[in-house]
């Protein structure tokens, strides 16, 4: 029987499924996959930017273990695409790759002020606390009034985060090192703030539900934020969850404070304009806006400044262009029809497909990758007369191209010995894991046979 040999770049959640849904396929061909990824661990996001307070979301890893864990698929760590290997390697020796890099940078504020020291993207603080071997290690909590500017379910993470006591993150599987610079943190006050209405927001009602059983904190909302209008009236009526979220919001506004410690702060119908300060952020000044009456907000030119020490933004992630792969540099993704991607002058680019947010966007839960995944599948099930020819379709090839290269790759028991030995760090402390962060520590770990 024939041997179809495909690279799929990127072993988060939209890789995992793409190989799941492959080799579950009816087809009349043997699949053989090799799953690459630049990191030495698998589960992209759902590793390095699922918050480490949610550890019930991180069992969706048992289930992505499952498939990883089969004979047919195998895990190459630690190889970087247009680093490592390149579009012409892959051609070589697959027929066709399935790009899932998944959008890992952070959208970019791009209002006056937004580069001052204190400002940062959301991104960067989650994958530090997420122990992502990337980032720098340090970050300096030492600012009391914060602002995260956003209204998605990153925003409230970082809120969350922020506002948590030390004690409360110490079971999760953060390691010392970071657990260390949340317990002198400095943050009192977190102001969230988003353009739109309290019932226009992107929260999912669980997580906001979350915020208000935070201990020792206080919610703190403005009675004038809460003007109503026909869209916000019509969402209520037909939107089961803008219902919920009214009602959270309708029970926080009965709430009286109890004089916590921290405090959360929403800021609705407030525009950032700039960000202000001499050397390093001081305020942020918001314009106030209105309903537009079609969901949306316009400004309304009264401004006000909120002083804050720092500024998260939480506006979204954007995807990174890879070598050789069309790129549309406004939405961040590769552009594609069905997954299959398609070049500047709206052509097929024959064996090249894209899965999960590198080819819709940064959008959507953990499952909503796995039906975009369904339909790149199936693309690429019907393309057989498509496909490329590979020269060297060996297995072998590939791993004897990297050794060639001096590349430290990490294979699937690699993973078993690192995850394991997480496991045991976690166990020494009653935790259920912590995390190694260094990247040639990981490697090392991995490879010590
Ligand atoms: C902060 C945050 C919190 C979230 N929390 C939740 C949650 O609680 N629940 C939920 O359901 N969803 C959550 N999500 C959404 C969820 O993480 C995404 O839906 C999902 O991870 C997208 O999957 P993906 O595989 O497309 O991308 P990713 O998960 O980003 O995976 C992409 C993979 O590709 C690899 N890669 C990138 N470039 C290369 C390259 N050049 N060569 C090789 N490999 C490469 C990366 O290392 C990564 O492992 C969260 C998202 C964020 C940002």
């Amino acid at each position: 029987m024939a041997v179809f040999r495909v690279a799929i770049v990127g072993a988060g959640p939209a890789g995992i499924f793409v190989a799941d849904l492959l080799r579950n396929s009816e087809r009349s061909f043997e699949v053989s996959i090799d799953l690459f990824d630049q990191l030495p661990a698998p589960y992209g996001l759902v590793r390095y930017g699922v918050a480490p307070d949610h550890p019930r979301i991180k069992g969706i890893v048992n289930s992505l273990r499952q498939v990883i864990d089969d004979d047919e698929i195998r895990l190459l760590g630690n190889v970087c695409y247009g680093r490592d290997i390149t579009l012409t390697d892959l051609k070589r020796h697959y027929h066709a790759v399935i790009f899932t890099t998944g959008a890992t940078k952070d959208a970019r504020l791009t209002i006056q002020g937004a580069d001052l020291p204190g400002s940062f993207g959301a991104g960067s603080f989650v994958s530090w606390y997420d122990g992502h071997p990337d980032v720098p290690r340090d970050w300096s909590l030492n600012h009391k009034a914060v602002a995260v500017i956003g209204n998605g379910n990153v925003a409230l993470d970082v809120t969350r985060m922020l506002a948590r006591r030390v004690n409360e993150l110490a079971t999760t599987e953060m390691p010392k090192s970071i657990l260390d610079q949340f317990e002198r943190s400095q943050v009192t006050d977190i102001h969230v703030i988003g353009r739109r209405g309290p019932l226009q927001v992107k929260f999912t009602p669980l997580e906001l539900r979350e915020l208000g059983e935070l201990p020792d904190v206080d919610i703190l909302l403005d009675e004038n934020d809460f003007v109503s209008d026909e869209a916000s009236e019509l969402a209520k009526a037909t939107n089961k969850q803008t219902q919920i979220i009214d009602r959270v919001f309708t029970a926080w506004r009965s709430r009286e404070p109890i004089g916590a410690n921290r405090r959360i702060h929403f800021h609705f119908h407030s525009k950032p304009i700039e960000i202000f300060g001499a050397n390093q952020v001081e305020g942020v000044r918001l314009e106030r806006t209105e309903p537009d009456g079609e969901g949306g907000a316009r400004g309304t030119g009264r401004t006000l400044d909120l002083p804050v020490d720092a500024v998260y933004s939480a506006i979204g992630y954007f995807g990174t262009e890879l070598p050789d792969i069309p790129f549309d540099r406004l939405r961040g993704v590769i552009p594609n029809r069905a997954g299959r991607a398609i070049d500047d002058s709206d052509q097929r680019v024959h064996g090249v497909y894209a899965s999960g947010w590198i080819k819709r966007g940064p959008v959507g839960l953990i499952g909503a990758t796995k039906s975009d995944a369904i339909e790149t599948v199936q693309s690429l099930l019907s393309d057989q007369a498509d496909w490329w020819t590979p020269s060297d379709p060996s297995p072998d090839s590939v791993t004897s191209l990297l050794k060639d290269r001096g590349v430290k790759f990490t294979t699937l028991e690699g993973w078993h010995r690192l995850d394991e030995y997480e496991i045991g760090l976690g166990a020494r402390e009653g935790r259920q894991r912590v995390k190694v962060i260094p990247r040639e520590q990981m490697v090392e770990i991995s490879n010590n046979v």
